[in-house]
């Protein structure tokens, strides 16, 4: 539990939960009813839980909350069926998290931090300032949210939002424990996706915790270290022939494959040489590549490849038998790079 916050229920796993709750000389199987409302029904308030008496709901009430986040933004349908979801922490924070339905799946995919500290220089989480990390509840609510506003399920849930997973761990992996439990959301760790820029030693960690259950991407950007430490500023500290020997190690206590992220920008990490150099690492971890065509962001002059360039740099992989798939960015036309509507309306 986090210190000098107020008590928010969804952060709770069920021991805490139980034991909480045996301080209050409430029985243990309440806390199984409690969480059933907010990880199954979405509830967002103790009044909704109908089959708890009402002097407990109201003694819970008033020493939490069973939501923290606000809808502050109907959201706007993008292009290839993905809603994005501006929502607003207690603290008057603004957050983004998308839904993107997709081929019978409905996938969400969450913010981890207020703003970004890696500063990736074609990313728009890393231009505003670093505001805090989210808590575990913040991050599992955001899903709530979501089902709550669709009144239906999710069926994966991807931490590709704004901010770096593994820079807020703890939180990171309470919110994976919340999510795969049987108590909790109850989705299997094949649907679920961390994806990083690279923070080698709390992948290793990350690995070992989630015991290789949970899919690991990894934003790459370039197989060339100079290039992509320009990129991906983190990739000064933690290198990529580093980052490569890990993930090979790694490969054996991983159940799924690995994938890398890699956006592509015109001009920059578009060339044959570097499909080369980025189809030799994907061969060396037997790992998938998901391009996604640089979305352009207004702080910066990058531009994004046509579909023809994009066409010929999948081709050279799949030509080294990569397999390549192409995120169609998720709703460019409601501002879906990273961060970007988040900042906007700041
Ligand atoms: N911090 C994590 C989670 C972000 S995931 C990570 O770096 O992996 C989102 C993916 O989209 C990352 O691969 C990120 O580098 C990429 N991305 C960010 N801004 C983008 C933009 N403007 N256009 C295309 N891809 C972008």
């Amino acid at each position: 539990m986090v210190l000098n916050q107020p008590l928010h229920f969804r952060a709770l796993n069920l021991e805490e939960l139980k034991r909480y709750l045996k301080s209050l000389d409430v029985p243990a199987y309440r806390a199984s009813q409690i969480l059933h409302w907010l990880h199954k029904q979405h509830a967002a308030e103790l009044s909704e839980m109908k089959n708890l008496p009402p002097s407990l709901r109201d003694r819970l009430a008033r020493e939490g909350k069973a939501s923290v986040l606000q809808l502050v933004e109907v959201p706007k349908s993008g292009d290839q069926g993905s809603l994005k979801y501006l929502m607003k922490t207690e603290d008057g924070h603004l957050l983004e998290t998308v839904l993107i339905v997709q081929s019978g799946r409905r996938t969400v995919c969450v913010s981890t931090q207020l703003g970004c500290r890696i500063r990736c220089s074609f990313c728009a989480s890393g231009k505003g300032q670093f505001v805090r990390h989210l808590t575990a509840g913040e991050i599992v609510e955001q899903v709530s949210v979501i089902c709550r506003h669709q009144k239906d399920s999710v069926t994966n849930v991807v931490f590709m939002g704004i901010g770096e997973p593994l820079d807020n761990y703890e939180a990171t992996m309470k919110a994976l424990e919340i999510l795969m439990a049987e108590w909790g959301f109850g989705l299997g760790g094949r649907r679920i996706t961390v994806s990083t820029s690279g923070v080698t030693p709390k992948i290793e960690e990350f690995v070992h915790d989630s015991r290789g259950r949970v899919r690991l991407s990894v934003s790459l950007h370039s197989s060339d270290q100079e290039l992509r430490s320009r990129l991906v500023p983190i990739g000064k500290k933690y290198r990529l022939d580093e980052l490569m020997r890990s993930l090979e190690h790694l490969k054996k206590t991983l159940k799924r494959e690995i994938t890398f992220e890699y956006t592509l920008i015109k001009g920059v990490n578009d060339s044959e040489k570097e499909a080369r150099g980025v189809a030799k690492l994907a061969a060396r971890l037997n790992a998938k590549v998901n391009l996604i065509p640089y979305n352009p962001i207004r702080e910066m002059n990058f531009e994004r490849p046509n579909s023809d360039e994009l066409d010929r740099f999948r081709k050279l992989l799949e030509a080294k038998h990569i397999r390549v798939t192409v995120r169609q960015t998720a709703g460019r036309d409601i501002d879906a790079a990273c961060g970007q509507l988040r900042l906007d309306r700041m």
